[in-house]
């Protein structure tokens, strides 16, 4: 089965791969097929964004296309980031300057109430196929940036004492939001392929 991710988020990008393809699905970027494609996030859910993201790409090559939009919900802070975490400090800014502001807003929060979570939506369009999943990871926003890997706000999201920056890409991917989103995808569509082969 070949994908085409509808995202010019390397990071993400590497993700989907790292996750799909030892399943033997093939993986191609949107930038193979449709560089200029911007697709604007209008939308007020990470459901409906990722439903804008795949539809744009399936449009634009006829190609099944699969898209994530995901975030980090705060619970201090009233679910914010949230759909906004990739504008949380304003447009054209850094991973860096997203962390700096978020910490900075939870300066006073004290060590129990600084929860929250990543929130992953997955949506799949292509000729006969809409698939739409989520994926949850719970975890607690950490004082200071840990670790090396990862990116956005990987280094500052701890999950049982560790950040995502700590973990090796498969040990993220094992607990991590988009890890368990792109599973349950997985699933679904085998189901739908092995029905429709009955
Ligand atoms: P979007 O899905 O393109 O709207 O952007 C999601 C934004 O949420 C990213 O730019 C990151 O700032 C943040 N984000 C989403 N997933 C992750 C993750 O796995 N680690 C760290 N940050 C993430």
């Amino acid at each position: 089965m070949k994908l085409i991710v509808a995202t010019n988020n390397a990071h993400k990008l590497e993700e989907f791969g790292r996750i799909l393809a030892p399943l033997g699905v093939e993986v191609h970027s949107q930038k193979e097929y449709c560089p200029d494609l911007d697709v604007e996030e209008t939308g007020t859910t990470f459901a409906e964004n990722a439903r804008l993201k795949a539809e744009a790409v399936y449009k634009a090559t006829g190609l099944t296309a699969v898209a994530d939009d995901s975030g980090l919900c705060v619970d201090a802070l009233k679910g914010a980031p949230g759909v906004y975490s990739a504008r949380y400090a304003g447009e054209n800014t850094t991973d860096a300057q997203r962390i700096e502001k978020l910490l900075k807003e939870m300066e006073d929060v004290p060590d129990e109430k600084r929860t929250g979570r990543f929130i992953s939506a997955i949506c799949c369009i292509g000729p006969d196929i809409l698939i739409e999943c989520e994926g949850i990871c719970e975890g607690v926003i950490g004082r200071e940036c840990r670790g090396e890997g990862g990116f956005g706000y990987d280094p500052v999201f701890y999950v049982e004492g560790r950040s995502y920056s700590e973990m090796t890409g498969e040990e993220k991917d094992a607990v991590s939001h988009r890890g368990l989103a792109l599973r349950l995808f997985y699933e679904e569509m085998n189901r739908r392929m092995n029905c429709a082969e009955q």
